[in-house]
């Protein structure tokens, strides 16, 4: 140990140490993952505090959610004690903006107690905008221009600011006086959306020298984690905050910079020396999490990259297990192998906290779910909602539930109007007094007062079509399938038309979710077994205790780490998404590809990639590539398993229509009865052995896959 360092900074290695005692001027630790840039911040943070180089309200640290908040303030108080109650300016950038905002809400023509608005409202505002400007909606939709706003406030660009492209990209070069009579808008209702936190602060220093100083004067030093995730308007308001005393430390890592759909840009790393010259530039190259397998695996892969500056990594540590690489034959295997894997852990005394499933979209959690509760085995769903909770599945859900249960009141008023149909509150109150008069329930209410004068002529028309529709979809259910219905419904009814309108992000995802419902519908016979089966998992376990596995994306993983990672549907078309495929530019596929790494990296001990052969799209059976990603992992750092026959490549190769495609059925019972145990009871009453009812359609186009698989991999 070094006599001139406290006892306290003895654990971190001399790089960390650096980046601790360097409490002046400008730093920059660029370091790949797990080599405990986190850690140095946080004990930089404790280091400033006992030195009593700065009172706790003075330091500015900005992390990038608020559950890394949290952590980093449990970690401080570890450090220092009662001291970091008085840490106001330790959050995310908007949270951060939002308090500060508060205080100067007049210089941004705001009062001090204005909402932030969701995205519901904020489209709600532009809605009635775009018809207020005369524009078509059909044509201009309003999450298209919500969208463009954001991205403009990301880049920290007012309604003035923008250029000519900008405004073309709306409405025929109306962008600007849209975002202007917006911006105008909200003011009016004391109110800002999310974007504006940081746009308006960002205004206030610019335009305001003396609150610009007072706070440059405040904060003694700053601190930013996850740096490589910063976006312009970010970018631009710490370094006003900087520019006097330059005291600022900022961590992060290119290869983990995953939200460029968010306005982020990994060149805000690069800038940083030639905004702030002299820095210290502070490299980490210990990782202190992982095995050497899964450092290998995740170097391996990012090498792949050609945007990048490029690091080594190495750890101490020697023992270890090869990441694991399972080809499965399709999704409820996958499930099905991850619950089994997990149970074995379990057994093994592994607590449930420290396994964690990453996955590349939300829609890939419901297959989990539903093994997850057949088998009893806890979970939470971090960042999200679990499956069935979701809104629009919700939705769908109430659909099916007024066809098969007319009197299901809840399930009509979660749809009356969803998608809209001009059927208000007002609507809604007519229905229920009649409904209480009659007795009826609040479905037949509404076809009662179709041709009755207590509703507009509008209404009435309006109500009669949707009874019309709900009678035809319950004539419709007798005779097609669950899933079939569900599409016809979701077709029919606006639903899908509505999502298709909404171009942002989410409803990608939404509709993604829908698909993996319908997916999920196949296995059930009728619509009423299908509700049944939700309505018990929806009913599980509510109590909140004891241990739990998580899953999550890959996106809200980042910073985190878990002893047993699990990284499922490890196929092209899922990851890497087919959004980037289709986007198809070498950035998209790049960033998959980080995103890859982050996910790997989360794991300290085990990490197991997995990919199935077969997926369900639309109720057709579609063979799947393994990810480009499995190829480019190095083959000395992986073990490559398979429940289909040889390895996953020997499979690709020699797959041929003689196959027998229940060979791997009979080859996973010995596995099976090797381990009895619960696990092993609850997985043979739990529909095993409906497979050869799901014959894939696969094995007749086997050929023509095989195929297809060999130039994939030659082009990939
Ligand atoms: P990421 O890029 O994923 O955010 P990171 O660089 O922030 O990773 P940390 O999360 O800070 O890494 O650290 C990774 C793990 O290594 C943590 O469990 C941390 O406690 C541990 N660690 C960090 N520094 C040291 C050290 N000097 N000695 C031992 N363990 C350490
Ligand atoms: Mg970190």
């Amino acid at each position: 140990p070094d006599s001139a360092v406290p006892d306290w900074l003895q654990r971190l290695n001399p790089p960390q140490r650096e980046a601790v005692l360097t409490t002046e001027g400008p730093v920059l630790m660029l370091a790949g993952a797990g080599t405990g840039k986190t850690a140095a911040l946080t004990h930089r943070l404790a280091h400033l505090v006992r030195q009593r180089l700065a009172w706790p309200s003075e330091i500015l640290c900005v992390t990038f959610t608020n559950r890394a908040a949290r952590e980093m303030r449990h970690r401080v108080g570890q450090l220092i004690g009662d001291a970091v109650e008085g840490m106001p300016w330790l959050g995310t950038f908007h949270s951060i903006c939002a308090r500060m905002l508060r205080r100067h809400a007049e210089l941004a023509g705001l009062q001090s107690n204005f909402t932030i608005i969701d995205t519901d409202d904020q489209l709600r505002v532009l809605k009635a905008l775009v018809t207020e400007l005369g524009l078509d909606e059909k044509r201009w939709p309003a999450r298209q221009l919500a969208g463009l706003i954001d991205g403009w406030k990301n880049r920290g660009l007012n309604p003035a600011d923008l250029t000519p492209v900008d405004n073309e990209s709306y409405a025929n070069g109306r962008g600007q006086q849209v975002y202007e009579a917006y911006q105008a808008r909200l003011k009016a209702l004391n109110a800002c959306d999310f974007g504006d936190l940081m746009l308006h602060m960002l205004n206030v220093f610019r335009q305001h020298r003396d609150v610009l100083e007072q706070y440059q004067n405040r904060f003694k030093y700053i601190m930013v984690d996850e740096y490589q995730d910063t976006n312009a308007v970010q970018y631009l308001w710490l370094r006003l905050l900087a520019q006097n005393r330059k005291n600022i430390c900022v961590v992060g890592d290119d290869d983990q910079s995953i939200y460029s759909w968010r306005g982020a840009e990994v060149a805000n790393i690069l800038r940083f020396e030639k905004d702030f010259p002299g820095a210290k530039v502070i490299r980490l190259e210990q990782n202190y999490r992982s095995t050497p397998q899964i450092l290998a695996a995740a170097s391996g892969l990012i090498a792949s990259n050609s945007q990048r500056l490029g690091k080594t990594l190495w750890t101490e540590l020697n023992a270890g297990e090869k990441v694991r690489v399972i080809g499965v034959w399709d999704a409820p295997e996958e499930a099905r192998r991850v619950g089994e894997e997990i149970e074995r852990l379990e057994r093994e005394g592994a607590p449930l906290d420290e396994v964690a499933i990453l996955v590349r979209a939300q829609y890939q959690t419901r297959e989990f779910e539903d093994r997850f509760i057949q088998i009893g085995l806890n979970y939470r769903i971090v960042g999200g909602f679990r499956f069935y909770e979701r809104a629009e599945i919700r939705d769908a859900l109430a659909y099916l539930r007024v066809i098969a249960q007319p009197a299901d009141d809840l399930a009509f008023e979660r749809i009356y109007n969803q998608p809209k149909r001009g059927l208000g509150a007002k609507a809604l109150e007519t229905m229920y007094s009649h409904a209480r008069r009659t007795g009826m329930p609040l479905a037949a209410a509404a076809l009662d007062l179709a041709d009755s004068d207590e509703f507009t002529a509008r209404a009435r028309s309006t109500v009669a079509a949707l009874m019309q529709d709900f009678l035809r979809w319950r004539q419709m259910s007798e005779t097609v399938s669950p899933a079939e219905l569900l599409r016809t419904v979701l077709a029919e009814s606006g639903y899908d038309a509505m999502l298709k309108a909404d171009r942002s992000a989410e409803s990608a995802g939404r509709a993604d979710n829908l698909v993996e419902l319908a997916r999920a519908m196949e296995d059930y016979a009728t619509l009423s077994d299908f509700l049944e089966h939700v309505s018990l998992i929806m009913d599980n376990d509510r109590a909140d205790d004891g241990e739990k596995v998580t899953i999550m994306t890959m996106h809200a993983a980042k910073g985190l780490e878990f002893n047993y990672v699990f990284l499922p549907g490890w196929e092209e078309g899922v990851f890497p998404s087919q959004r980037a495929l289709d986007e198809g530019g070498l950035a998209s596929l790049e960033e998959e590809r980080r995103l890859a790494y982050v996910g790997i990296t989360r794991a300290r001990r085990r990490c197991t990639v997995l990919h199935a052969a077969n997926r369900r799209i639309y109720g057709q059976w579609t063979s799947s590539i393994p990810s480009r990603f499995i190829e480019e992992l190095p083959p000395e750092a992986i073990n490559q398993e398979t429940t289909l026959t040889g390895g996953a490549s020997l499979w690709r190769a020699n797959w041929s229509e003689q196959e027998d495609p229940f060979a791997h059925v009979a080859r996973d019972r010995p596995d099976r009865s090797s381990s009895r145990g619960p696990g092993w009871q609850r997985a043979l009453s739990t529909g095993y052995e409906t497979k050869p009812a799901r014959v894939p359609e696969t094995t007749r186009s086997a050929a023509s896959f095989a195929a297809k698989a060999r130039t994939d991999i030659t082009l990939g």
